[in-house]
């Protein structure tokens, strides 16, 4: 047993790392072991006896607050920032006053500045679209910025009140239609919180030889924010083995279509990275008529939930869509079912494990165990597409039921 380390900016992964989990309230009981089971037996079938993974549960979320009154303890977050790489059961948000929701906090406390959410059609799932299987993106969603900072003053407030005569007095602002009433959100964008997200992308790319990154926001309307975000996204392409949609406008205009064309084929051949950009609500419409355009999406916060959730409807994969926040920097890495608690089927055995496996998918790739990655995806999709699924895909089959189909299928 050892840790997991981040060396000159390297993951150094020991051949049997410590990995701490958090089973999550409700359905976790169910997904969680199954997702263990399936993720030791596929290390053990990839690597034999060479390596194997240290578990340690951690306490948060309900059953943390029955045995010790509280929803995140101390000694699970000091264990997270010992360990870089953990995962997790989906956890309810406690109601009530003075509580943030544990998954915000999480990606707080460890400055989680990449959300991603890799977009993926497995054959057997019954998908509003026609064609599914064009959809094929991931989604690098930034995690820290944007409205969801949380800074905002209620309608009516002292603080909105003051803000707004502020931003009247101070600022000459006479525009905000209803002044007495309006309620304030700040949206605060920076050229360092983009470029570290755009960079993920960026070597997301070159990791899985994709050649094409879209930068996604509302630059027309916002245009120091979103805007600023699609500017310091090209900043970033320049960094990069790269040409972009600028280089083909200019190539164009100045040398005709074919020329342009001709240039972009030469830059793909040679192994670069093609970069556009697209405003939010286009790009909302390419992704139903045009899937297959894109692979790697650089997002702002706002624009990223909605972009992952229809993908992930678009895929029928709202309920086994997995997902990661991470910041590539630290090599701080929280691995997640991206669906709730299900409260109402929790317990029962019934629950489907795909998120939480599929996010123990991203977690061994991350670890760069690649072998045991790949046997997990491969097993998982086999499994789905010979219709062996749970009842929420339209099957039969209890979670230990799937999970047995799953490990057969190694
Ligand atoms: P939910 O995702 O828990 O449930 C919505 C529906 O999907 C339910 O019918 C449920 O039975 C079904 N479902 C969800 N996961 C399933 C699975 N693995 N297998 C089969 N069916 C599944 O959403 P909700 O009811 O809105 O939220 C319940 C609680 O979960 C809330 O406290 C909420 O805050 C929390 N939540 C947590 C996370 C997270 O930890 N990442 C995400 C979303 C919601």
């Amino acid at each position: 047993m050892a840790k997991i380390e981040m060396i000159n900016g390297k993951l150094q992964v020991p051949n049997q790392p410590d990995i701490p989990y958090i089973t999550g309230d409700g359905v976790g009981i169910d997904i969680s072991p199954a997702m263990i089971k399936v993720v030791d037996t596929a290390v053990a079938k990839a690597y034999g006896s060479e390596k194997k993974i240290a578990w340690k549960e951690l306490a948060a979320g309900e059953k943390a607050y029955a045995a010790q009154g509280d929803y995140l303890p101390q000694e699970t977050v000091t264990a997270l920032t010992e360990n870089l790489v953990a995962i997790k059961g989906p956890l309810m948000t406690p109601i009530g006053e003075g509580f943030r929701s544990l998954n915000v906090t999480l990606r707080q406390q460890f400055d989680l500045f990449a959300n991603v959410r890799p977009i993926t059609y497995f054959k057997g799932v019954a998908s509003p679209v026609k064609r599914p299987e064009n959809v094929e993106m991931t989604i690098f969603r930034e995690n820290t910025e944007d409205i969801y900072a949380g800074i905002e003053f209620e309608s009516e407030s002292p603080d909105a009140e003051r803000l707004i005569k502020l931003l009247k007095t101070e600022f000459g602002i006479d525009n905000i239609r209803f002044e007495q009433t309006s309620a304030i959100g700040i949206k605060p964008v920076s050229p360092d919180g983009s470029k570290r997200l755009v960079r993920a992308a960026f070597d997301h790319a070159i990791a899985h030889g994709l050649n094409r990154v879209t930068l996604v926001h509302k630059g027309n309307i916002m245009k120091f924010t979103e805007g600023g975000f699609k500017k310091w996204g090209y900043e970033v392409a320049d960094e990069y083995p790269t040409f972009t949609v600028n280089t083909f406008n200019k190539l164009k205009a100045e040398s005709g279509l074919d020329a342009a064309l001709a240039a972009k084929a030469t830059a793909l051949a040679a192994g670069k990275i093609y970069v556009d950009d697209a405003i939010a609500d286009n790009f909302l419409q390419q992704i139903l008529i045009n899937p297959s355009a894109y692979q790697v999406v650089a997002t702002l916060n706002l624009n990223g939930d909605y972009i992952s959730d229809a993908l992930a409807a678009q895929v029928g994969g709202i309920g086994i869509s997995p997902g990661a926040n991470i910041n590539f920097l630290t090599g701080h890495a929280i691995f997640e079912a991206t669906h709730g608690t299900a409260p109402d089927i929790a317990g029962l055995g019934l629950a489907n494990p795909a998120s939480l496996i599929l996010s123990s998918v991203m977690m061994l790739e991350f670890m760069g165990w690649l072998e045991a990655s790949n046997l997990v995806r491969d097993a998982l999709a086999k499994t789905i597409a010979q219709g062996q699924t749970t009842r929420d895909l339209g099957g039969k089959l209890t979670t230990a039921d799937f999970t047995a189909a799953i490990i057969t299928n190694f």
